[in-house]
């Protein structure tokens, strides 16, 4: 087998890459990139005005024969581990004909995205894969595993192909509400893996406080019992172990989550996969405010709005009602309460990366509304890392989805097998 990383071998973001076996080729993951050249925030706006073949020149597209709309197509398969853009962010420029292999609900969280334009990826060659169910791609043989990550219905892949195993981690961790996912792989994992491509995110990152999905519930509990103060809630609408969290948190204070149309959506869709995501009509702990906002007006536009009247809470109830609730934080709705000067007794509890903290910072403190940072990462620690390579016990290890592959060395010695990117290497 051959194996390339076209990017990710020492960044975060932007992750792809290709094994090959005889005349079967399958891609593994098409990201945006987090970052550019420089390290700094990629911009995403800049390249839509951009060529394929000027995008391939700048190194945000890889230069990979085959894959392309324009091209004869040389892959059997895409495998997308989860329903983050820096994992499929780039499949509006791939060959339609090519297959995408990804769970149900990273298909449903990606519809919603483009729905709501948020990524130009219109998946239309796509299956649903059945988690733990071998299939076969050419000469290859993959294996879907669910894992715990932020990211909903994400996986790992084991694939096969002329006696090699190689696992891909893809993004996951061991702390969040799927923790099980990961302790069962700890205790059956799959075996005579060759290489382990691990994802390395938490790497020279600060540490900060270990913390699981469940303490976050309990952290927010405890914050909640100040029935003095309302609180905004800053979290993203997709990350549904967060929603999850939340919510039991304001069952358990007796509080009321009020979300948005465009997160409601988000939980209806997902409904048929699991049965125990929030839904809008589950009672006297959920409402929706319709946001005047443009996600808002999409759904009313198309009339899928309407499905979520039964919940509505208007301005007024909630001003009526301040100490009891908890509000999901967007632009147009903090924007509404600044307005009305009802932002007194307020606090933000900021429940996502620190990285977008200083976009909304300069908001809550010009109103005086103190900020609670409340959050675990979506990514494994050191610690995790180092167990789920102790169970899986691979020959070597190739870092990805890193910005120090380097620190693979000290946590997995001479296991460690330094791959960069475009480097083609034969396994
Ligand atoms: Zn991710």
């Amino acid at each position: 087998m051959r194996l390339t990383i076209h990017r990710g071998a020492r960044e975060i973001g932007g992750t792809c890459i290709e094994l090959q076996s005889g005349n079967s080729k399958v891609l593994i993951d098409f990201g945006l990139p987090l970052v550019d050249v420089n390290r700094e925030p990629f911009d995403r706006e800049s390249i839509k005005s951009q060529s394929k073949d000027d995008l391939i020149q700048s190194g945000v597209l890889p230069d990979i024969q085959g894959l392309y709309k324009d091209e004869q197509p040389a892959f059997d398969a895409i495998l997308l581990s989860h329903p983050h853009q820096d994992h499929y962010g780039l499949l509006s420029y791939v060959n339609p004909k090519i297959p995408i292999y990804l769970s149900q609900g990273c298909l449903e969280l990606i519809n919603i995205s483009y729905y709501f334009g948020q990524t130009d990826s219109d998946l239309r060659n796509v299956e649903a894969v059945t988690m733990w169910k071998p299939f076969e791609k050419g000469n290859f043989v993959i294996t879907p595993y669910p894992v715990d990550h932020s990211g909903f219905d994400a996986l790992a892949f084991l694939i096969e192909s002329d006696g090699t195993r190689i696992f891909y981690s893809g993004d996951f961790r061991g702390h969040g509400r799927k923790s099980i996912l990961f302790d069962n792989m700890l205790k059956n994992p799959p075996k005579s893996i060759d290489y382990l491509i691990l994802e390395g995110s938490m790497l020279g990152r600060d540490k900060g406080q270990y913390r699981t999905e469940r303490d976050i519930e309990n952290e927010l509990v405890s914050i909640f019992t100040d029935k003095t103060r309302l609180f905004f809630l800053a979290c993203s609408s997709q990350n549904i172990d967060r929603l999850v969290s939340v919510y039991r948190a304001c069952i358990r204070s007796d509080r009321i989550f009020v979300i948005d149309p465009y997160t409601a959506l988000i939980l209806d869709k997902l409904k048929k996969i699991s049965e125990r995501i929030p839904q809008f009509d589950w009672g006297r702990n959920i409402r929706l405010f319709f946001v005047p906002n443009r996600y808002t007006r999409r759904m009313s536009k198309d009339r899928s709005l309407f499905k979520f009247k039964s919940a509505k809470i208007t301005y007024q109830e909630m001003q009526n009602n301040k100490g009891q609730l908890v509000i999901k934080d967007s632009y147009s709705t903090r924007q509404i309460f600044a307005k009305k000067r009802d932002m007194a007794n307020s606090t933000l509890i900021y429940s996502m990366w620190d990285g977008y903290l200083s976009d909304v910072e300069p908001f809550w403190d010009e109103h005086n509304v103190p900020i609670a940072k409340v959050h675990t990462s979506g990514h494994a620690y050191m610690d995790e890392l180092q167990e789920f390579a102790k169970a899986l016990n691979p020959k070597y290890i190739i870092p990805n989805h890193t910005f120090y592959p380097e620190k693979y060395l000290e946590l997995f010695g001479n296991r460690t097998k330094i791959v960069g990117d475009r480097e083609r290497i034969e396994i």
